[in-house]
């Protein structure tokens, strides 16, 4: 099945069109800076994937998709030539709250619930909806699927998702903990179950996730027991430009002394704070390791913080679960940062977390995943590749399979 992934954000677009019996990917599109007078969009086609660059000044995000379509059918390296040949969408969503507990078919019903969910991702849902709305317009045949990143995480018990505020926070505004990443880490312990060669149900997994944003999941069972983001993706692990979780305090106390609006506080806490915002240079973990190479300070301080925050969550997931037999790292840290690694788990050996430096070390070719603890660690460790658009293009290619 020929499937279009459609992930919208606020200023960005990333689209594959994945042929999912082969699980290849035949183009590749990337629109950034959306809405600003220097967006562009960068378009590749299978086999070498050879970059040509639009610009795309003043466009919306669906207004880009739109465009994309367009180039699809008229440029000769093009995989189709029709949009026809495309027989389904899969639509990446943020937020899915109470609503969603798997990928969902785009009919009516699905349609208008997915209203109700703006509220929950403000930047991500709206530009996501209106892409749905635009293809609904122009391919009105062609299956839709919406793919969650909160849906992994509906087994939550509340526990773990009620907010300790007064309960009719929740029920007037259901402000509870979603969390995020869900594909993610639902992939990851699938994979990591498929490395140890036994049934997810039997395993307790620690999924970490580590990217520019970053989550950890409990995945006690097969299930998400717990997971650090929160009512949004800002809440947890400390990240490339997101603070992660602080005493709710500081934003008031900022706000006055500083004089600054609700929107500017947010823009501090989502844009400037975490690892670019302690050491200054940068929120790509590269630039930050290698300003510590350089004996940089702050970027040594940033680099603490980070590692010790994320101990702290694995150590707070191992007590939450009934049994832990491996962590899971996965995302662009989680996967390349052989040192990052080492920092993690040189501070959880005493748990039974022991890494084997040898095969820390390696790196591992795309799509290939493995153990990187030592034989008789007592709880792995393993990396697993992610890849969200090839994951959304299988859930979407499911779905619509059954439904056919
Ligand atoms: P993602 O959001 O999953 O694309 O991950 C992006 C983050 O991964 C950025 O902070 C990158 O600097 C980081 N990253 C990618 N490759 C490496 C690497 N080899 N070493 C350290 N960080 C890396």
């Amino acid at each position: 099945m020929r499937v279009l992934v459609v992930n919208a954000g606020s200023s960005s677009l990333k689209c594959q069109l994945i042929e999912t019996d082969g699980k290849v990917s035949l183009m590749k599109c990337l629109a950034e800076k959306v809405g600003k007078d220097d967006a562009y969009m960068s378009i590749s086609f299978a086999p070498d994937f050879q970059k040509s660059t639009y610009s795309v000044s003043g466009l919306s995000v669906p207004e880009c998709l739109k465009r994309l379509l367009d180039i699809l059918v008229d440029d000769p390296e093009s995989p189709i030539s029709g949009l026809g040949q495309i027989d389904a969408i899969g639509n990446r969503i943020v937020a899915g709250g109470e609503y969603f507990s798997k990928a969902a078919l785009i009919d009516e019903a699905a349609r208008e619930k997915l209203d109700l969910c703006e509220d929950l991702a403000p930047l991500h849902n709206p530009p996501a909806d209106a892409c749905i709305d635009m293809m609904r317009s122009i391919m009105p045949d062609t299956p839709q699927v919406a793919v969650f990143d909160t849906a992994f995480h509906t087994t939550m018990p509340p526990k773990a998702y009620v907010y300790p505020l007064p309960m009719e926070y929740y029920e007037k505004y259901k402000i509870r903990r979603y969390g995020a990443h869900g594909t993610s880490h639902r992939y990851a312990a699938q994979q990591a179950a498929n490395l140890l060669g036994r049934p997810l149900r039997d395993l307790g997994l620690i999924t970490c996730h580590l990217g520019n944003g970053g989550s950890i999941t409990a995945v006690n069972h097969g299930k998400s027991i717990d997971t650090s983001m929160g009512f949004t993706p800002l809440e947890g692990l400390m990240m490339g430009t997101r603070s992660g979780s602080i005493d709710p305090a500081i934003l008031t106390y900022i706000m006055r002394r500083e004089g600054i609006s609700f929107d500017e506080m947010d823009s501090v806490l989502n844009r400037e704070s975490g690892i670019l915002g302690v050491s200054g240079v940068s929120a790509d973990m590269r630039d930050v390791l290698d300003a510590v190479k350089a004996g940089n300070e702050q970027a040594e301080l940033a680099i603490d913080m980070y590692v010790y925050r994320i101990q702290k969550t694995i150590g707070g997931y191992y007590a939450a679960m009934t049994r832990t037999d491996a962590v899971v790292m996965t995302a662009g840290i989680g996967e390349n940062s052989a040192e990052l690694r080492e920092r993690i788990f040189d501070g959880l050996a005493h748990m039974g977390m022991i890494l084997d430096k040898k095969r820390n070390d390696v790196t591992g070719e795309i799509g290939v995943n493995r153990i990187i603890s030592i034989d008789d660690s007592p709880i792995k460790i393993c990396v697993v590749t992610t890849d969200e658009e090839m994951r959304i293009a299988r859930e979407t290619s499911d779905l619509v399979s059954q439904m056919m």
